[in-house]
């Protein structure tokens, strides 16, 4: 899932981003409407946060010109305007619900959940390797039915393998999934966060390991045979 926020508050921003981050989908943030322009014309997002009064301009006119462009992508305005006018004008404009400042975090995800459900990227199955799965619309991860617990990078990481099991992942790839997270990552941040993810899987009975091609790469690939307890060769 991958988001954009647009909002002014660096604070509020701030907040809502480790929130989102947190529920294991992908954000990209902007403070002016220019710049909402531009990244909704080079990347389709899952959902849009959409702040109105923005220093460039009002929200509403982005809202209008998104929906005229006939881009249907859901969108959640955030705002302090809370009559009842103002909140019948954005979801007239084109948003498809209203959430209004100050709220409570929970309902907030609550909300973005809600919108995700009903996104074509939310229809997408479980994915499965090893005794692993993956639910994108929740970011839970399993092993073997259980719970495993990972920090928003590795999971990343691991969904990213998940989804071309058995292939070769080029480190290019993997290396934009890890930016959503860190703006400047340093040359050796992929390695160090495969390493903490296999580290994580070789604690469970995941059935599968990560296999490095030299600088190209990595890849997942199933180990069913391979019982816990096994030596790695
Ligand atoms: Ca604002």
């Amino acid at each position: 899932m991958r988001l954009l926020l647009v909002e002014d508050s660096v604070r509020l921003a701030a907040l809502l981003g480790e929130a989102v981050r947190e529920a294991g989908w992908h954000l990209d943030t902007v403070g002016t409407l220019a710049d909402a322009e531009a990244a909704i014309a080079a990347t389709d997002f899952d959902l849009i946060l959409l702040d109105l009064g923005l220093p460039d301009g009002d929200g509403l006119d982005l809202l209008r010109a998104v929906r005229r462009a006939a881009d249907a992508t859901p969108v959640l305005i955030i705002t302090a305007r809370g009559t009842v006018e103002e909140r019948i004008a954005g979801l007239d404009a084109g948003a498809d619900d209203y959430l209004v400042k100050p709220f409570h975090h929970r309902e907030f995800l609550a909300r973005c959940r809600a919108m995700l459900r009903r996104s074509p990227t939310a229809l997408q199955p479980v994915l499965m390797a090893g005794r692993l799965a993956y639910d994108p619309s929740t970011a839970v991860l399993t092993a073997s039915g259980e719970a495993i617990a990972l920090p928003p990078r590795e999971r990343a990481l691991c969904e990213a393998l998940m989804r071309d099991v058995g292939r070769l992942v080029p480190r290019r790839r993997l290396e934009t999934t890890l930016s959503d997270y860190d703006s400047e990552l340093t040359a050796n941040a992929l390695d160090l966060s495969v390493s903490r993810l296999r580290k994580r899987l070789e604690g469970v009975e995941s059935g599968v390991e990560i296999a490095t091609v030299r600088g190209l790469g990595y890849l997942m690939r199933e180990c069913l045979d391979d019982e816990a307890g096994g030596e790695t060769p």
